[in-house]
């Protein structure tokens, strides 16, 4: 199911006003509406991932902001690209190894590696800047942030 598809049925579900409605209360509305008991939890995990992604989205942007004034012109859209990851849930991360969604295809990143392969992306230092690493970047740097709000 897309998130699409889940915004709108959440939407029908609960007449357009799930966004700030407790969690109890929306999956309430989703049983009330039919829809089967593990369908109704699954949204209601989106609905928790999209919240939080919400509420990391200042922080994400703020730790654009300075990526963008520290890395070289030569990254391009990587950055860009690695914002909308960022942003959107793209970005999963267990332990010091991150899983980054980027379009259909599903890559790793552990630390300074991505297994993508982008051969014309910009070295820094030693290591390529593929936007993978600078989502996983992204995130790591807006939980920082998250942790220290008086730098945003
Ligand atoms: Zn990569």
């Amino acid at each position: 199911m897309t998130f699409d598809e889940i915004r709108f049925t959440c939407e029908r579900a609960t007449d357009g006003d799930w966004r700030d409605r407790p969690l109890e209360s929306i999956g309430g509305y989703l049983l009330m509406r039919g829809i089967p008991q593990n369908m109704a939890q699954s949204l209601l995990d989106t609905i928790g991932d999209v919240r939080l992604d919400h509420m990391r989205a200042p922080y994400v942007r703020k730790a654009y902001e300075l990526a963008k004034r520290a890395l070289p012109e030569a990254v391009n859209g990587r950055l860009e690209a690695a914002l909308d990851m960022a942003l959107y849930g793209k970005v999963t991360v267990e332990g010091t190894i991150a899983t980054v969604r980027d379009q259909a295809k599903t890559f790793t990143v552990d630390g300074f590696n991505c297994n993508c392969g982008d051969a014309e992306a910009p070295f820094l230092g030693q290591h390529r800047l593929c936007s993978h690493k600078l989502a996983y970047w992204l995130f790591r740097r807006a939980l920082e942030l998250m942790s220290d709000p008086a730098e945003l």
